[in-house]
C-alpha cells in the first residue's frame, strides 16, 4: 500500500508541475487529491477561488477511466472547459444545449475502448433524465472505465443551504447505483448541519474525508450601510464607484430584473460603464455580456444572483449588494467572488426595512414554487439572519459571517490587519452604548396596548418619538405612557430595536396583503412584557443592548 502511495505521489508531482504548471500546493490540496486517489470519497469545503477544481482535476488525469462532473450551470462548466483545454486536458460537455450531433459524437468516444476524455461535465437534471447518458455510464462502469463522479457545488443537494435545486436531490442514485465509485463533493458553503445534510441525501456514510478551513477571506472589507430610498442610494453607488473604483470591476447585486435594468441605465447616465443581466436576456446576450465583462470591456455588471456561480474573474474589486442577499450563505458567496487575487475589495451591503418586509412577503406569496410551509421558513429565517447581520453595528462583521459557519473568530484579528477592519471594528459611527431593556418592554407594552391591527413599526416609530400627527391624536394615543417616550432616539435607532424585537421573537409580524408594506406587530402570545424584563436583563444579547449613532 505504501509503495502505490508513494507511486501516486511522484505522479501527482509530476502532473502539478507539468501539466497544471503549478509550483506549490495550496491548503488541503494535496492531501484531498491523495486521498482521491487513494479511494476515498472527499468533501472540500474551500472559500471561492481556493482551488477547489485542482482537487478533482488532478486525480481525473492520473486516474484510468473518465471522472464526470455535475455541475449546476452552463456557464460554469463552459468556464472550466475552456481552461482545461488550454491545459491540454481531453474534456467535454453533455448539457442540454448541445445539439443531436454533438452528442453523438460524445457518447461515441465514451464507448471506445479507451475513451480520450478524461472529464464530463454533465448537469444534475441529465442524471435522472437522460436514458443515453445512464446506459453509458453503466457501459463504462461495466469496463472499469468510470472513474470517479464529482457533484460541484453540492450544497445545492439540500434544502436547509441557500441554493437548493431540486435536481440535484436525484443525485442519491449515484451511490446506490455505482456503489463502488467514488464521489468528490465541492463547495464554498455548507454549515456543520448542511454538510450532513448533503451526506445522508448522496448516501455517503463510509469513511470519507472530509477536508475544510477557515472561511476567512481577508483580503475582504465588509460593510454595510442603512438605505434612505432607491435613487438616493443609486447616486451613493454611482459616487462610490467614480470615487473610489475607477476602472476597475464590480458586481452590483439586484433584488429583481427591473432593478437590475434601473440600476444600469442609472450608471450609464453617470458615465460608468455598467451592463444588466437577468435571466430575462437570451442565452447569447448573457455570454456576450459576461464575455465583456471578464474582458474589462465593461466595468460593472447589475446582475440578480442567477449571475456569479462558477465566475472566474480575479480581479473584482468591489461587490455591491444594492439588494439584501437572501440568507448568510448567499452573502458569503456572492461577497466572496471580490478580491479573487488575494488584493483588498470591498463588499458593501446596502439594506433596509422595506427590502426586508418585500423579500418576506415575496417568499410568503410563493406559491408557484410549492414549496412547502417549512421550506418558507427556512428561507424566512435566512432573510432574518441576513437582515440581523446588517442591523448589528456592534459585533466584528467576520465574527458574525464565520459564527455563520461555526467557525470562531476573534475580532482582534480583524482589527489586527489595519487596512481590511470591517465597518463595526472601524467603528465608523462613533457609536456609544445604551442598555435597551428598559426601552424595549416600553415597546413590547405599548404594542400589546395598541393591540390592532394596522399596527405599522413607522406608527410605532411615531408614537415613541413624540410626533404630532392627526392619526395619533385623533385615536388618543399621545395620551398613552409609551408617547414621546424614546425622543432622544433616532428613527434608525428605533427601527432597529423593533426589528430586533421581531427577529428575537417578541414580536410578531403579519403580512395583511400583498401590496401594502404594513405589518401588524403585537406580543407573541404566551410572553408578557414583565417576565420578559427578568429574561433580557439576563441576556447578553443585544436586544438589551445596542449601539447608537
Ligand atoms: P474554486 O473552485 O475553489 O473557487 P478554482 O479551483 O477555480 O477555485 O481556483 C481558483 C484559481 O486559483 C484558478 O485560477 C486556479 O488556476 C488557481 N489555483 C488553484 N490551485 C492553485 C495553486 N496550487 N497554485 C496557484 N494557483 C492555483
Amino acid at each position: 500500500f505504501e509503495k502505490h502511495a508513494l507511486n501516486y505521489e511522484s505522479k501527482i508531482l509530476d502532473v502539478f508541475g507539468h501539466v497544471f504548471q503549478l509550483t506549490e500546493f495550496r491548503e488541503n490540496q494535496w492531501e484531498a487529491i491523495n486521498a482521491a486517489l487513494q479511494h476515498h470519497d472527499c468533501f472540500i469545503l474551500m472559500p471561492t477561488g481556493g482551488g477547489k477544481s485542482l482537487c478533482y482535476q488532478l486525480p481525473a488525469v492520473i486516474d484510468n477511466g473518465v471522472t464526470f462532473v455535475v455541475a449546476p450551470l452552463r456557464s460554469l462548466i463552459f468556464d472550466q472547459k475552456q481552461r482545461l483545454k488550454s491545459l491540454g486536458i481531453s474534456c467535454a460537455s453533455l448539457t442540454g444545449n448541445i445539439s443531436h450531433e454533438e452528442a453523438d459524437e460524445i457518447y461515441r468516444e465514451l464507448y471506445k475502448d479507451s475513451p480520450a476524455f478524461k472529464i464530463v461535465f454533465i448537469t444534475p437534471e441529465k442524471i435522472s433524465m437522460s436514458d443515453q447518458l445512464n446506459t453509458a455510464l453503466r457501459d463504462l462502469y461495466n469496463r472499469q472505465l468510470l472513474a470517479r463522479f464529482v457533484i460541484d457545488e453540492c450544497h445545492c443537494v439540500s434544502e436547509w443551504g441557500h441554493d437548493f435545486r431540486r435536481d440535484y436531490s436525484q443525485l442519491g442514485q449515484l451511490r446506490i447505483n455505482y456503489p463502488d465509485i467514488n464521489i468528490t463533493l465541492l463547495t464554498a458553503t455548507a454549515t456543520l448541519r448542511v454538510q450532513q445534510d448533503i451526506l445522508q441525501q448522496l448516501h455517503i456514510t463510509r469513511n470519507y474525508k472530509l477536508y475544510t478551513q477557515s472561511f476567512n477571506r481577508s483580503n475582504l472589507i465588509y460593510e454595510c450601510i442603512q438605505k434612505e430610498n432607491n435613487d438616493l442610494t443609486l447616486s451613493q453607488i454611482s459616487n462610490l464607484i467614480k470615487i473610489n473604483y475607477q476602472n476597475q470591476s464590480g458586481i452590483i447585486y439586484c433584488f429583481s430584473r427591473a432593478e437590475c435594468d434601473r440600476a444600469a441605465q442609472y450608471l450609464l447616465a453617470s458615465n460608468i460603464h455598467a451592463l444588466s443581466y437577468h435571466a430575462g436576456l437570451n442565452d447569447s446576450l448573457r455570454q456576450t455580456i459576461h464575455m465583456k465583462w471578464i474582458n474589462d470591456e465593461c466595468q460593472v455588471i447589475c446582475a440578480t444572483v442567477a449571475f456569479g456561480m462558477g465566475i472566474d474573474k480575479n480581479n473584482v474589486r468591489f461587490i455591491i449588494h444594492f439588494s439584501m442577499p437572501q440568507s448568510i450563505e448567499g452573502y458569503y458567496q456572492e461577497s466572496g467572488r471580490a478580491g479573487r487575487d488575494g488584493e483588498i475589495a470591498n463588499c458593501h451591503l446596502f439594506y433596509c426595512y422595506d427590502d426586508f418586509l418585500k423579500m418576506k412577503r415575496l417568499i410568503l406569496n410563493d406559491d408557484e414554487s410549492k414549496s412547502p410551509m417549512q421550506t418558507k421558513q427556512v428561507r424566512i429565517n435566512n432573510i432574518n439572519r441576513v437582515y440581523d447581520y446588517c442591523l448589528n453595528n456592534v459585533i466584528c462583521r467576520r465574527t458574525q459571517l464565520l459564527e455563520y459557519f461555526g467557525e470562531i473568530f476573534s475580532s482582534s484579528e480583524c482589527k489586527s490587519v489595519m487596512s481590511t477592519e470591517c465597518d463595526n471594528c472601524r467603528q465608523v459611527y462613533k457609536t456609544s452604548s445604551i442598555d435597551c431593556t428598559r426601552i424595549s418592554i416600553e415597546i413590547l407594552k405599548l404594542v400589546s396596548d395598541l393591540n390592532q391591527t394596522n399596527t405599522t413599526l413607522s406608527y410605532i416609530i411615531d408614537i415613541l418619538r413624540g410626533v404630532n400627527s392627526k392619526t395619533i391624536r385623533d385615536a388618543g394615543h399621545h395620551r398613552l405612557r409609551a408617547f414621546n417616550s424614546c425622543h432622544q432616539l433616532t428613527r434608525l435607532d428605533l427601527e432597529r430595536l423593533v426589528t430586533r424585537l421581531i427577529i428575537d421573537g417578541y414580536l410578531k409580524q403579519e403580512f395583511l396583503d400583498q401590496q401594502t408594506s404594513s405589518i401588524v406587530a403585537y406580543l407573541r402570545p404566551g410572553v408578557n412584557a414583565l417576565q420578559l424584563a427578568s429574561s433580557s436583563s439576563q441576556r447578553s444579547t443585544n436586544t438589551s443592548k445596542i449601539q447608537i449613532e
